[in-house]
């Protein structure tokens, strides 16, 4: 049997969720009766995750020809995201699910993915209805950050959308072509297109171990995130700009009428320092704003996404 879907699980120092997570997930895919592989991303672990995952991979054996367990050991720790990205490029099967080790993702809802797959959809995640398990601050941020994101973005990324979806073979193509090495997949899955549909689902607390996502790492992938779908940091000082043209041009303006209708000396003093300040700045943080066009337009070219994707071509007239 080929491989027809692929877990990929990116794991960092996990050796105690391993045995747990195989015991629920493997029933799972068993009963889909269709070929899987399950693909660990051991993302520079320093505990026994490796050695905890080989273990499996032997007693795994052969699934009708092809290994059901791989594993993919990165050199050091490169973070969930090219985690993500290096059980992507390796992934066998047509349609990829990502999911965490922790159990955190009800492997029982893969079915359900399937399902929508085959009905048409090609990015179908899932969609946390409740997020009372997570701290406050986490609730925090992450609310801020994806309203942020959305609003500087051309591309949204549903909120309370995590990692745990199911991608079809042709979101798998597209992904795959993109090579940011800064990246959020989330903003990538949305950046290609293609149907989604949501599947709302309860998100239990750790089975076991603890977050392996710190604050700062968060930050930085937050940081990425922004940054690799918006240039609007670089725009924005061009909308400076132009406040300092536009307050430079009502002082100048006032002054001008003041002294023509004789009730002053030329302007001097206070006045003529603002409108000189305004006036210098405005120059500068145009000739900013005009730098970072030219930059957002080079960063999007070496970045070299594909122009465009196709969802269904009939220009042959077939
Ligand atoms: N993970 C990873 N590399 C990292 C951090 C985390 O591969 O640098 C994995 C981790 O082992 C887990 C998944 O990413 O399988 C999600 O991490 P975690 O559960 O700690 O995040 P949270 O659920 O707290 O957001
Ligand atoms: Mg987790």
């Amino acid at each position: 049997m080929g491989v027809e879907i692929s877990v990929v699980v990116p794991v960092y120092d996990e050796e105690g969720s391993i045995d747990k997570f195989l015991a629920r997930l493997l029933p799972v895919l068993a009963e889909l009766g269709v070929g899987h592989e399950v693909l660990f991303v051991d993302d520079g672990s320093r505990d026994g995750t490796w050695q905890a995952v080989q273990l499996h991979r032997r007693s795994a054996g052969l699934d009708g020809g092809a290994p059901c367990i791989r594993a993919l050991r990165l050199s050091r720790n490169f973070g969930k995201e090219i985690a993500l990205a290096a059980g992507l490029d390796a992934a066998l099967g047509d349609a990829v699910v990502f999911m965490d080790v922790d159990l955190q993702d009800p492997p029982e809802l893969i079915a359900e993915f399937v399902k929508l797959w085959r009905s048409g959809y090609q990015n179908v995640y899932g969609l946390r209805v409740n997020r009372d398990r997570d701290s406050w601050m986490k609730r925090l941020s992450a609310a801020l950050f994806y309203r942020m994101f959305n609003w500087v973005s051309d591309v949204k990324i549903p909120l309370n959308a995590g990692d745990f979806r199911l991608i079809g073979p042709e979101v798998v193509k597209a992904v795959r072509a993109c090579r940011d090495r800064r990246r959020l997949m989330k903003g990538l899955y949305a950046w290609v297109g293609f149907p989604s549909v949501a599947v709302p689902y309860e998100r239990p607390e750790r089975a076991c171990g603890r977050t392996k996502l710190t604050a700062m790492k968060l930050l930085s992938v937050a940081m990425d995130g922004i940054v690799s779908h918006s240039t609007a940091p670089l725009r924005a000082w061009t909308w400076l700009g132009l406040l300092c043209v536009a307050g430079a041009a009502v002082l100048g303006t006032a002054l001008l009428v003041e002294w023509f209708a004789g009730d002053r000396d030329p302007p001097t003093g206070f006045y003529m320092t603002a409108l000189v300040v305004l006036a210098f700045s405005s120059l500068n943080f145009l000739t900013l704003g005009i730098m970072g066009e030219y930059l957002g337009r080079i960063y999007g070219e070496v970045k070299d996404r594909p122009l465009y994707l196709v969802r269904d071509d009939e220009a042959d007239g077939g």
